[in-house]
């Protein structure tokens, strides 16, 4: 295979499609080292020790200062080592399913028997990849929920608990806010299921603008949203429910025409040893207390 791309070509493809059982020029130099690199990678199916994996493992023979990984579709990057002068980079397939692209940087430049070797050695990583990124997805949606596309009730209880640790061991204010619809069963009774979607999906999309990238959106359940707010205080927690309140009962609908939304909001901070489930429970009735004051409106938790 030629030598290519010490610096600025484009990748070059990597791809499972062999031709004659075999790619042509395939050949191992280090047998051991292939089938202990081949055993290694079955051992994980977690996208970033995956990767980790196979970078360190191949050294010994394709020596390197530098490596990164770019997922498809503006899924994660990881990068190792440092940035550097020459660059191998390859654009990695299976059949004609794109698996990312992988570049390796050396401050030396890269001859044209190494980068057979690396070749070859980078077809041993396309199953276990392809195995990563479909176990990726995979866990992806089943903590996605399937109409609006945010988290779900199962992502909440995996990452709040979590949430709270971090945020009490780094000592950052942790806020919490429970939203839920207002007079929601009328809008299906009057409407329809398919109206009552529509709403729903209108709705966590309106929430998600109003909040910042380090916060989280869940779908709680039915009609019932919440948002973790992470190194927000009170008062911040405050004025961003006031701001969801607001957007939310500005939202237009253009059919069915004159409908309107509103929120009841419950917001509360985390607070001394408090735990999660205690945290939610303060919050909820913060928002059962919203509901009997006259809905579309916020309360905070004592
Ligand atoms: P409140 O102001 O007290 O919250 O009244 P509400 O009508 O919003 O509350 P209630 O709990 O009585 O009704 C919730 C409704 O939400 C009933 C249920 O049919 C509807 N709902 C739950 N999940 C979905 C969904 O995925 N799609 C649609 N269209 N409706 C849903
Ligand atoms: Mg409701
Ligand atoms: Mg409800």
């Amino acid at each position: 295979m030629a030598v290519y791309n010490q610096s600025t070509q484009p990748a070059r493809p990597i791809s499972a499609v062999y031709k004659n059982g075999r790619r042509k020029g395939d050949s191992f130099s280090n047998l051991d080292l292939v089938i202990e690199l081949t055993t290694r990678l079955q051992t994980t199916l977690e996208l970033e020790s995956l990767i980790e994996l196979f970078v360190e493992g191949i050294q010994q023979v394709f020596q390197h200062d530098g490596a990164s990984y770019q997922a498809p579709a503006n899924g994660p990057s990881i990068s190792f080592g440092q940035q550097c002068r020459h660059v191998l980079n390859y654009s990695l397939k299976v059949l004609e399913e794109p698996l990312g692209e992988i570049r390796f940087l050396r401050q030396r430049r890269f001859v044209e028997s190494e980068v057979e070797q690396l070749e070859n050695l980078l077809t041993i990583l396309l199953y276990p990849l392809r195995n990563a990124l479909l176990y990726r997805e995979a866990v992806h949606s089943a903590f996605k929920d399937a109409l609006t596309g945010v988290k779900n009730r199962a992502a909440f209880q995996s990452n709040f608990t979590r949430e709270i640790e971090i945020s009490r061991r780094k000592s950052i204010d942790l806020s919490l806010i429970v939203l839920d619809i207002d007079f929601f069963k009328r809008v299906n009774d009057r409407y329809g299921h398919t109206v009552g979607d529509l709403v729903l999906k209108n709705v966590a999309q309106a929430v998600e603008a109003t909040i910042r990238c380090s916060d989280a959106l869940y779908r709680y359940g039915g009609e019932e949203f919440v948002v973790v707010l992470n190194g927000t205080d009170k008062a911040g927690a405050k004025l961003l429910a006031e701001r969801i309140r607001h957007n939310i009962e500005a939202l237009v609908f253009s059919s069915p025409q004159g409908l309107c939304i509103t929120m009841s909001l419950g917001v509360g901070t985390l607070s001394g040893n408090e735990d999660a489930e205690a945290l939610f429970k303060r919050v909820d009735t913060a928002l059962y207390l919203a509901k009997q004051n006259g809905r579309n409106r916020v309360v905070i938790a004592d």
